[in-house]
């Protein structure tokens, strides 16, 4: 059984290293041509504490990838406590590829052949995989910033949907020595970079920014039940047969409300890793798992439907909720309930004429 990994980003490099320990050594494709300074995918290196045993569990120590705490943390207003912290995602994917046999180019449908499986961990590209049932992809636009406050206060972590019109939010994430990854991310808004400028003139009376280098991307917040199929069999030329299956965002494994994914990546590969060769029961597992981002991904459908521009229901107000509780954010319930971020603004935004 021969093995190749398209992609050696968060889940394809995890998922090497996972199958080496195995005893299974894939050949991992990634041609690498992502155009940011730091020569990865465009991302906020934001994470939770419960990435730690994921990386234990490949003997790497987290202590290693820290950045910085981000707690507190700003949810529009509402100050809480949260165990998230940014950690250097550059440097953890380098260590991810040390010791797996890695070649810098991308696997096209040709090379494809030569391999009985092969995975498609291309994230947002699923370069491999026919399209996702019903997909749903979030816009971005992130910069770093140098940021120097005028009086002693630091510019502290915070997510903002309420300077979004729409349905977004604006990030910021402290990634060490006075810098930020400072994005925004919405559905249905051309002018992300007006939006980003507001909000740096908005906060000029307190910080000077510098910019240091701006990425793109798109976040598949389609959830992994609206992105299946999650593997197909193939027919080779030689006649013998070939599966061809995706882990991590390319089968969307990513929070849709928040756009979180390094984690659910991880996990995703290690649940692919346990089933396999098993693809039948791997599709229960990661559905079963990740069902709550079902839950999510209607909720932003009717938040961008007619009938949803209304209000969020109560609903989505508790899965808003769920969402926070899960990422061990303490967000007091009712001030939650009442101020519900990225979701209320589309009411709020709209009640403000913006
Ligand atoms: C602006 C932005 C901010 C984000 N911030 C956060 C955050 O703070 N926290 C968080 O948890 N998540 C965040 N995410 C989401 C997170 O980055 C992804 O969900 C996560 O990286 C998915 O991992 P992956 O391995 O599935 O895909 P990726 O990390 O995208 O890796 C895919 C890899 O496949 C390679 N590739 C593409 N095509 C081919 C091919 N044909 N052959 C071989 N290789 C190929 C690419 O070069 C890439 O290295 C953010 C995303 C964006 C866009």
């Amino acid at each position: 059984m021969n093995i190749a990994i398209a992609g050696a980003g968060i889940s394809g490099g995890y998922l090497a290293k996972l199958l080496e320990q195995r005893g299974i050594s894939p050949d991992v494709y990634d041609g690498m041509d992502h155009d940011t300074r730091c020569r990865c995918r465009s991302c906020g290196w934001g994470v939770p504490g419960g990435i730690e045993t994921y990386l234990a569990d490949i003997g790497l120590d987290l202590n290693e990838y820290l950045i910085e705490s981000m707690s507190p943390m700003n949810f529009d207003g509402l100050v809480a406590k949260t165990p998230l912290f940014t950690i250097d995602k550059p440097r953890l994917l380098r260590n991810f590829s040390k010791g797996i046999r890695l070649k810098r180019q991308n696997l096209g449908q040709e090379e494809a052949e030569d391999y009985d499986i092969v995975v498609d961990a291309t994230g947002i590209s699923r370069a491999l995989l026919p399209p996702c049932r019903s997909d749903l992809t979030l816009p971005t636009l992130q910069h770093r910033v140098a940021v120097e406050p005028h009086r002693s206060e630091r510019l502290g972590a915070g997510v903002y949907g309420n300077r979004i019109p729409g349905l977004g939010y604006l990030w910021i994430f402290p990634v060490g020595n006075h810098h930020y990854h400072i994005g925004i991310g919405a559905i249905g808004l051309d002018r992300l970079d007006s939006l980003l400028d507001r909000f740096y003139r908005d906060s000029d009376g307190c910080y000077s920014f510098t910019t240091l280098c701006s990425c793109q991307g798109l976040i598949r917040v389609a959830s992994p039940y609206y992105s299946t199929p999650f593997y197909e069999r193939r027919v080779r030329k030689d006649g013998t047969s070939q599966v061809i299956v995706g882990i991590g965002e390319s089968i969307g494994t990513v929070s849709p409300f928040t756009g979180e994914g390094i984690v659910h990546s991880l996990e995703c590969a290690r649940i692919f890793a346990d089933s396999l060769p098993d693809y039948e029961r791997y599709t229960t597992s990661v559905l079963a798992r990740f069902s709550w981002m079902k839950k999510e991904r209607e909720t932003l459908n009717y938040l961008l439907s007619r009938e949803g521009k209304g209000r969020p229901r109560l609903r989505d107000r508790w899965r808003f909720f769920c969402n926070a509780r899960r990422s061990g954010i303490g967000l007091p319930m009712l001030e939650a309930f009442k101020r519900i971020g990225t979701l209320s603004q589309w009411v709020e935004g709209q009640d403000q004429g913006l």
